[in-house]
């Protein structure tokens, strides 16, 4: 594992002095199936939307601080006030800013693990304690009873819908009793939201739950990773905290444009993502077949726009991927609780069909 120098470890906040310097261990390839991104082309009206919007934009003024235009286009969608939104620089900056504002020494976040790994990483930056229910081992499904009870001792919580890796939803129900028990700021964390069935999401919720953060992306469904825009929705007062902690500018003009033309165009996106869904259905019937499961091979049922699998090998399989073929994927077999687990993102059609038989040969022939 990579580390900071000596020097640096002795100049660092003490409790940075373990962080490691960034390393992506990116290896460009043919077919990057890694990051659960969207891998289809953006819709041509849309990228033509988006060109317009850019070509024009001053960029000599800083940015509107808090995104307005932007704001009021999601705020629209969502049926809430521009009130009941902030935008920030990708999800990861308002997670990181929910821990910022509302964490630090003494307090503590519950998450319930395996999940997206940059919210530990997010509260060790401004030490706050963790603490963990872990998922069931086999059906990575949440302990609702522990999650409810640690809640109540938690002053900030985090559940992921539809989880990253695992891919289940949680059920409205226990968003609401995870609400009413913790006495700080619930997130639950959507960035896969519009991958999920229709009636997933926790946002009928905020109405009734004054301390009910909803996290969203615009990487994800929407194609634009590379553009950084997230948002969350939550009461007045929540979002006053976030427009405080942030830092001004940190959404720039050539975002804020580029988003407000995706956004107004955002049903362009509907049949792309139908697509993956049925993709992602497809891939899982193939990969729930005898052979691979007499290959020891298990799929678990997803609602994103990713698969978890487990298989015998599979940090070797991950590189045989990469290097025998060219399709990147993410092996998370060295993660807490995953052991042997890759994570396949739902990619086009043709990018499935030559990972599934890549699969066949590394995990069927080969087993
Ligand atoms: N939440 C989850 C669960 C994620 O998987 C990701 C990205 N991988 C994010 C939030 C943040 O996404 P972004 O910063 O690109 O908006």
């Amino acid at each position: 594992m990579a580390e900071l120098s000596e020097r640096m470890r002795a100049l660092v906040q003490p409790h940075l002095a373990g962080i490691e310097p960034y390393d992506p261990n990116f290896t460009p390839t043919r077919i990057n199936l890694s990051a659960n991104e969207n891998t289809y082309p953006m819709p041509h009206e849309v990228r033509a939307e988006i060109n317009a919007a850019l070509s024009c934009v001053p960029l000599n003024r800083y940015p509107d601080p808090m995104s307005n235009e932007l704001r009021d286009e999601l705020a629209a969608w969502h049926g809430v006030a521009r009130e009941n939104v902030c935008v920030g620089n990708g999800g990861d900056e308002l997670l990181y800013n929910f821990l910022l504002a509302f964490g630090g020494p003494g307090r503590t976040l519950l998450t319930c693990p395996p999940d997206f790994s940059e919210y530990a990483f997010f509260a060790s930056l401004v030490q706050t304690d963790l603490a963990r229910v872990w998922r069931d081992p086999e059906t990575f499904l949440p302990d609702a009873a522990a999650l409810v009870d640690a809640a109540r001792a938690s002053q900030l919580v985090i559940l992921t819908s539809p989880n990253n890796p695992t891919g289940d939803v949680l059920p409205a129900d226990l968003v609401r009793q995870v609400c009413e028990a913790c006495p700080g700021l619930v997130m639950i964390d959507e960035a896969y939201g519009e991958f999920a069935e229709k009636d997933a999401s926790a946002e009928p919720l905020l109405a009734d739950c004054p301390n009910l953060v909803i996290l969203h992306t615009l990487s994800k469904a929407f194609g634009e990773a590379g553009i950084r825009c997230g948002y969350v929705l939550a009461a007045p007062d929540v979002i006053d905290a976030f427009g405080a902690i942030r830092q001004i500018y940190s959404v720039n003009v050539l975002t804020q444009v580029a988003a407000l033309a995706a956004m107004r165009s955002r049903a362009a996106f509907g049949p792309v993502v139908e697509l993956i869904r049925s993709e992602r259905e497809r891939l899982f019937r193939r990969l729930s077949r005898r052979e691979f499961a007499q290959a020891g091979l298990v799929v678990w049922p997803s609602q994103g726009n990713f698969l978890l699998v487990r298989m015998p090998g599979a940090s070797r399989v991950r590189e045989r991927l990469r290097d025998e073929y060219s399709i990147l994927v993410r092996d998370f077999s060295y993660a807490p609780g995953l052991a042997d687990c890759l994570r396949l993102t739902v990619g086009t059609p043709m990018e499935n069909d030559a990972l599934l038989a890549a699969l066949r040969v590394l995990v069927l022939s080969e087993a």
